[in-house]
């Protein structure tokens, strides 16, 4: 029987994920489909209801979903709970499984832009969504000492962070207004900037204005496109990195979830590649369903 792992988000059309994780199931030799479920916020459960069968694999779950479903697993991972958002379910019988396979994903986005440099300790987060959550608990896993967040809406922040209480106990977590001159003020004290808002996403605008952003910074947006912030930040002499390295691992490290087997990364790196030369562009957790603005000029990098 062909098995079946679903994505269920809202809306699903142009997410990337299955000609990656397809792609992935045919080099492997396994009898998988991957289908992409659009379900609004009200049929979620009836959809996880469903997964329990046994020709069920497991599901990915995204945008607007990643929170809710917490609810809905008979089990977390640490990562799930402690990040209150689940990407990945596996099956265990009828019972679901929620983990978080972001939290991986960007720790090997991280580890590819630190390269040979030593791991810094200090970073500046932009966003407190869901992104947002799995790489502050990444950071707080690598050792990062001081991580500050700032938000358009503070209490969003102050939230996460307050989410986090218990991890960060060892080390200083804060939330902070979205100013820029105190953005900067603390980007001169930070080898580490992670755009973890959608801003850049849909048009061709930077969270941050160019001049504040030093030349040893160095800059990771989870957003999988060479988005004006990373520009800016090349420009200015920064490393950077946009959200490919993410999102080719939490689909990998999924794909291990429900296989058990290692993925074949080069063939998903590929298959990534071509579905965004095919037009498709949603990176996990992306607000797929509008299109790009007249404006959008940045270019796709994968590959
Ligand atoms: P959420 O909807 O949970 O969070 C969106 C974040 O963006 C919030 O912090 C929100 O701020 C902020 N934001 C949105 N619009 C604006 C704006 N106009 N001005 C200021 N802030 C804004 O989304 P996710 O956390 O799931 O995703 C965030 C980004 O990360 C997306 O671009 C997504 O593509 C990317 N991502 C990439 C992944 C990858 O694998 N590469 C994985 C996960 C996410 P506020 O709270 O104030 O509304």
């Amino acid at each position: 029987m062909t098995k079946r792992v679903v994505l269920i988000g809202h809306p699903v059309a142009h997410s990337l994920s299955g000609a990656m994780q397809q792609a992935a199931f045919d080099a492997r030799g396994i009898d998988a489909k991957y289908e992409l479920w659009d379900r609004a916020p009200i049929a979620l459960a009836d959809a996880i209801e469903e997964i329990r069968g046994s020709d069920f694999l497991g599901a990915n779950v995204t945008i607007p979903h990643k929170e809710r479903v917490v609810a809905l697993m008979d089990k977390l991972t640490e990562e799930g709970q402690v990040t209150g958002a689940v990407n990945t379910i596996t099956r265990e019988g009828r019972r679901l499984v929620g983990h978080n396979t972001d939290v991986p994903g960007f720790s090997a986005a991280l580890d590819k832009l630190v390269g040979r440099n030593k791991m810094p300790r200090h970073a500046v987060v932009l966003g407190a969504g869901g992104g947002a959550r799995a790489v502050v608990y990444g950071l707080i896993r690598q050792g990062f000492l001081r991580i500050v967040v700032f938000n358009r809406h503070l209490h969003r922040a102050e939230s996460l962070v307050k989410h986090f209480s218990r991890s960060a106990a060892h080390m200083e977590l804060r939330a902070m207004p979205w100013h820029e001159s105190i953005i900067e003020a603390e980007l001169v004290k930070t080898k580490v900037l992670v755009n973890a808002t959608s801003i850049g996403l849909t048009s061709d605008v930077s969270p941050l204005p160019a001049g504040i952003l030093g030349s040893d910074l160095l800059v990771l947006d989870l957003i999988y496109n060479r988005t004006r912030l990373l520009r800016d930040a090349e420009a200015a002499g920064c490393t950077v990195s946009d959200g490919e390295t993410m999102l080719l691992h939490q689909g990998a490290a999924a794909f291990t979830l429900w296989t058990g087997q290692a993925a074949p990364l080069d063939v998903m790196g590929e298959a990534l590649a071509a579905a965004r030369a095919g037009g498709l562009r949603s990176a996990e957790g992306e607000p797929a369903g509008e299109e790009p603005t007249g404006e959008e000029t940045a270019t796709p990098t994968a590959g």
